[in-house]
Order: structure tokens, then sequence, then C-alpha cells
């Protein structure tokens, strides 16, 4: 017997493209995994409804409209065309949008649209393989970079490396970069309801007669996995233990891409109250500094939502610590092939430099585990007050259904 015969595929014209892809993803055709995401309208919404990231860009920009006047710009990852549009209405002379994913598609139909033709040109391709229609080769014919690299946690998505080398490929020396440079914090946190229901979650393998199998001897290995997943949301900031944060400073001016690959967080907090420590939490703020002064986008617990929430690395075996105790420890960032990192967690309390030494991290009560990023559970029991967006465009923080870890990948 033989099938019906399965009828071609429609032909269709370049805009057409963007109509969701049947059967192959966009994935399957460049290799990254972040460009099927991306690749969706409702994803890139998602970005531009989180006011406070998207206003804050635009105030940036806007601020410095003197560094654009006449600029040749490049917006890195161009996405909607959102930031090619501001560059463009703060006064650039030529902005190139260059976008991996088929959302370069919609961009180039929207800045069109909105009377953009001349000055935004989307190239679509990857910042590592593309040319400058403009620029000669080899040629570092740009004034100023715009982009919005930023994963969760910062560096998740790997994406700032491309911002480093669209610097190294075009940027003029003492071109402007938005954003300069940015800072990780950490602090340490209480959450025993978090950590039980992490725990919990492992309960399963206590079964010894499920189906007929004993199940025990992979409980450890289910602990162990669902403590290597950070957990991004937003907390109370009533749960951190210390005043005090440590932190990690990049400059993308000047920073290298080994830089970013493989780094370290030294820890060391002053405790503050006697509780049990449940991990560390992480944040991150960007500095956009341009010749008339510096724009902040901030992501804290104290601060307004945005889509990037706030991380954090928990513990697989908490520490009881005491008030004037001091913690410390180191967080080893080792970049990965999925696009986000391995965070080597090792922290101690009661005696010990934060030295961190193979294999052990040296002596007091120590506590230490492997985290993933890349595997990030979102955790939405905490609702911090969202941002008021002035313009009624809606803010998309907050809404569980666009930010959960649709096919497996993240933004953010
Ligand atoms: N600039 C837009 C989109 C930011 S999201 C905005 O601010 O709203 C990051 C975008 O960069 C995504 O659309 C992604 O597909 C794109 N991107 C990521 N890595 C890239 C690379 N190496 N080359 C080109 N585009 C890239």
């Amino acid at each position: 017997m033989s099938l019906p015969p399965v009828p071609p595929p429609p032909q269709s014209e370049a805009e057409d493209d963007l109509v969701p892809l049947g059967g192959k993803t966009q994935e399957e055709e460049d290799g990254n995994i972040f460009s099927h995401y991306y690749g969706q309208l409702s994803h890139q919404q998602n970005m531009l409804q989180d006011a406070i990231r998207t206003t804050t860009y635009q105030q940036a920009i806007f601020q410095n409209s003197t560094d654009f006047q006449g600029a040749k710009v490049v917006d890195v990852g161009t996405g909607s065309g959102i930031l090619s549009f501001f560059s463009a209405q703060a006064g650039a002379s030529k902005v190139y949008g260059i976008e991996m994913s088929r959302i370069a598609l919609a961009a180039k139909k929207l800045m069109d649209a909105n009377g953009m033709k001349d000055k935004i040109e989307i190239v679509k391709g990857k910042v590592e393989e593309v040319e400058l229609p403009g620029c000669p080769k080899d040629e570092k014919c740009i004034d100023i970079l715009v982009s919005e690299p930023l994963g969760f946690l910062l560096v998740h998505e790997r994406m700032l490396e491309s911002y480093i080398v669209a610097r190294d490929r075009w940027l003029k020396p003492g071109g402007k970069m938005f954003p300069t440079c940015s800072t990780i914090f950490t602090a340490p946190f209480t959450d025993k309801m978090l950590y039980e229901e992490q725990r919990s979650k492992a309960d399963f393998w206590d079964y010894n007669d499920f189906y007929g199998l004993d199940l025990r001897c992979l409980k450890s290995a289910a602990l162990e996995e669902h403590f290597s997943m950070p957990v991004v949301g937003y907390f109370n900031p009533d749960c951190l233990l210390s005043n005090t944060t440590s932190d990690k400073f990049f400059d993308f001016r000047t920073c290298s891409l080994k830089e970013l690959q493989t780094f370290e967080i030294d820890l060391n907090f002053v405790v503050e109250k006697t509780e049990v420590c449940h991990g560390i939490a992480c944040w991150f703020d960007c500095d956009f500094i341009g010749g008339m002064g510096k724009t902040v986008l901030a992501t804290g617990p104290d601060k307004p939502g945005t889509h990037w929430y706030q991380c954090r690395l928990l513990f697989q075996k908490p520490l009881a610590v005491n008030e004037g105790q001091l913690i410390t420890g180191k967080l080893k960032f080792q970049a990965n092939l999925k696009f986000s990192y391995d965070v080597d967690v090792c922290c101690r309390v009661g005696c010990g430099d934060g030295s961190g030494g193979e294999g052990s991290c040296g002596g007091g009560v120590e506590t230490r585990n492997m985290v993933y990023l890349q595997d990030q559970h979102y955790h939405y029991l905490t609702n911090q007050s969202s941002a008021v967006d002035a313009q009624g465009y809606g803010h998309a923080v907050g809404n569980d259904v666009q930010v959960t870890k649709e096919n497996g990948y993240n933004i953010g």
C-alpha cells in the first residue's frame, strides 16, 4: 500500500518567511540554540515590553544624542530593530542592525515602515561572520556600538562575547559602547521555603517499591540535580544576610573574551543575622557612559522588576551562621558549550581564607556544589512590584507565560 503524496510546502516571498517555520528550526539551520527562540515575535515582544529595560536604553541613547550626531552605529543583535531606531532618532547618520535570527526580516519590515529605510540597514547574519556593507574589510569605521547582550545573571547566553567581537572588528579607537560596563553583585540569602521545595522534589526517589523497583540508589543524584539548577525569580531583599555585596566588574571597552569565559567572584560577607544561609543571590547593573553622562540599568532585588529578575544559587548543604561571623568563598564561572556557564559554588563559615583550593575550599564548615546556569528554574513565589509603564505599552514582567523556559531555552 502506498501513502498519499505529501503536498509540497508553499513557496513564499521573502517577507512571508515571517510565518512560523515548519518542521525545521532555525537552530537546525545555523547551529545557534537561541536563533529559533529570538526568531519569534513573541519573545522580541517580551523584551520590548520590559519597560525598565527599553526605557533605560532609550534614555541612555537620547541623553547622549551629541555622541550620536552624524555617527556610524552598529546595533549588535538588533532583534526587532528598536535600538537601531533609537540611535537613528538620536541623530546617527547610519545604523547597521546585525541580527542572526530570522527576526531580521521583521526588523527590516518595521524600520522600512517607519521611514528608516535610508538610515537603518538590517544585516542578517552573525556578528562574528558578516561584513559591514559600508565598511572596508578590516577597517574600524564605527563610532558607537549599541547592544542588549545581557542574560540573566548578566552572562547567561554568552552574547557578551559577540559584543566584544563586534568591538574588536569595527569600533574605532575611543568609540563609545552602550552599555559600557557592568557589575555582578552577590550576597548570601536565607529562604527555607525555597530550599525545602527544591529538596522535596527529590523525594520521589525514596520509593523502594515503584512498580517493583527500588529507586533509592538514585536519590543522591536527584538531589544533586535539583540543587544544580539556578533559581531565577524575585525575592524579598529581607532574605539577604549581609548588607554588603561581593562584586565582579566588567569593562566592555577593554575586557577580553577570555575574561568573560573564565572568571571568579571572591566572596566575603559579614553576617548580619543569625540564620541558616541557603545560598548566594546574584544580580547585576549596567552602566551606559556617554559624553553627556551616565545612565544605569539596575536589576537588584530592591529595584523595580525586569525580565532578568534575580538569580539564586542554592547550597545543597546550607550553612548555619551567627551574626558577626564571616562567610567566605568563591564562585568560579566557566563558559560551556550550551551558551551558558558551569558555576562552582564554594563557601565556608567560621575560618578559612576564601582561596578555594583544588578539591576543597579550605577550612571551617564548608559547602560546595556545581550550578549549571542553562538549567535555570523559574520561581514566582514572591512577586516584586513590577515597573509601571508610564506610556501604557504594557509590561510583560511577572507574566509567567511569556518567560517560562519554552523550547528549553531562556531569554533574558
Ligand atoms: N536589540 C534588541 C534585541 C535584544 S535580544 C532589543 O534590545 O530589543 C538579542 C538579539 O541578538 C537576539 O535577537 C539574538 O537573535 C541576537 N543575537 C545573539 N547573538 C548574535 C550574534 N552572534 N550575531 C547576531 N545576532 C545575535
